[in-house]
Order: C-alpha cells, then structure tokens, then sequence
C-alpha cells in the first residue's frame, strides 16, 4: 500500500514576523486537504508565533543541536525547540553538511536527541552533480543514510529526504527514472537498517519541486512526498504542491 504523501516546506533563513500570514495561509490550504500531510519549518524566531496562531497545523525545525544543553554558544537543543513548539525536525540538510561540516555521525546524534526529545525527524541524504556524473550517486547516499541512521528508527518518527544537492534552488530537476532508481535504493537500504516497518517510512524527494514539476514527481515509486525550499515560501507556490500530494 502507498504511504500518505507528505509535503514539507523548508523556509531555510527567510522570514519575518511579516510572513505569518502566508504561514496561515499554507495552514488553511493544507486543512483543506486532508488526503495528505503538510508542515512548514520556518526559521526558529517564527516558530512559537506559528504555532500559536495555527495550532493545528505541523511546525518544525531546521536543525538541532545533539546535547540536551551545555556551552553551545548560539546552538539550540530538541527539548529548547519542543518547547518553542516545533513537532520536527529537518536534520543533515546539505546547506548545513557544507556550511557548518556536519557529519553523518553528528546528523546520527543530533536524530537520536530529536527523538529523546519526542519530535518527529526528517534526516536528509543527496549526491553532488560529481558524484552522479561518475555514477556514484546510489553508493554515496545509500552510505551517507546508513551513517547517519538513528537507533530505534520507527516509521512514526522518521522520514527521509533524498535531495541532489545540484538540484537544490537550481531549477534543474533529475530525471523521473533517476528518482525512480534512487528511492527505490532508498528503500531497499531502509529494509536492511530496519527490517520490519521500513516499507511504512516516508522517503521524500527535494530540489526544485515546484507546481509544475509536483504531480509528475510525486506519482514516481517510493516518492512519498516532497521536501521544498523556494516553492514553500509563498502559499500561492506552495499550493499546486499540496494540491498534487493530495490527489496522488
Ligand atoms: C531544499 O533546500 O530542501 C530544497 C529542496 O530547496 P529548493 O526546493 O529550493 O530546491
């Protein structure tokens, strides 16, 4: 059976007190359709003012920090985000791979700590344009999940992203039989970290999902959903995209 689709918007740093009302929006379009999931990760200075004004609707992170506290200067904890009302928590994005150094054991500690802490997590995995052209792209995701993989996974609280990383806020989408391959990979591997359940996680796909390009993606196998940066940031954008998810 195919899983629920599930749409998660990721606002990256962008957004003031300004945009709550597209939040609302988004909320309103998603209680609308209810045959799927929707949730949006703003940036952590909206989040409790999201949840408060929507409290119906998923709220999450960007990232977290692995310890419950201590001298992190700047950094924030799974129980620090819970509390301020994010459900989940986007982890291993590779804008933070690349800009912060973040490893698959840390992205590991940092999903193990987000489940402690009770919250949903969305671990991301994805290729360079490098890799893929030298036709490593199934070796280096299906290693990077497995390093990164937390203890205990269950699908009720963990979701995969496969992002491309050359697909990601470029426009450039790969092709439906590379998706197809890749998830498929994804799944396969998931079978082996977890064995039963693993059919039941949700593995979405990111990188320049959009209204136009969503049905087509989103009905590939094993493509559960959608991970979405620029397309997220406007309900208008965002909408085609739930709609999609909802009718797949
Ligand atoms: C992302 O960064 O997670 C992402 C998928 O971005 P975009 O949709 O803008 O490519």
């Amino acid at each position: 059976m195919a899983n629920r689709k599930y749409i998660v918007g990721n606002w990256k740093m962008n957004g003031l007190r300004a945009q709550l009302s597209d939040i609302a929006a988004i909320a309103a379009i998603a209680a609308n359709h209810d045959d799927a999931d929707v949730g949006i990760c703003p940036p952590v200075t909206l989040i409790t003012a999201a949840v408060q004004a929507n409290p119906d609707f998923a709220i999450g992170a960007q990232d977290c920090h692995f310890a419950e506290s201590g001298a992190h200067t700047g950094c924030l904890s799974a129980v620090m985000l819970k509390e301020a009302g994010a459900s989940y928590s986007i982890l291993g994005h590779s804008e933070r791979r690349a800009d912060q150094q973040e490893g698959d054991a840390e992205v590991k500690a940092k999903a193990e700590a987000v489940r402690a802490a009770g919250m949903g997590v969305i671990i991301c995995v994805g290729e360079t344009e490098e890799e893929r052209d030298a036709g490593q792209a199934i070796e280096i995701v299906t290693v990077q999940l497995a390093r990164s993989f937390p203890a205990g996974a269950s699908a009720d609280w963990l979701t995969i992203a496969y992002e491309p990383i050359w697909a990601i806020g470029t426009g450039r989408v790969p092709e439906v039989s590379d998706v197809a391959e890749m998830h498929a990979a994804i799944r396969v591997k998931l079978g082996e970290l977890m064995g039963q359940g693993s059919d039941a996680v949700r593995i979405l796909y990111g990188g320049s999902m959009n209204g136009s390009n969503a049905a087509e993606l989103l009905a590939v196998p094993n493509v559960d959903g959608g991970l979405v940066g620029g397309a997220s940031l406007t309900a208008a954008k965002f909408a085609p995209i739930i709609e999609a998810a909802a009718e797949a």
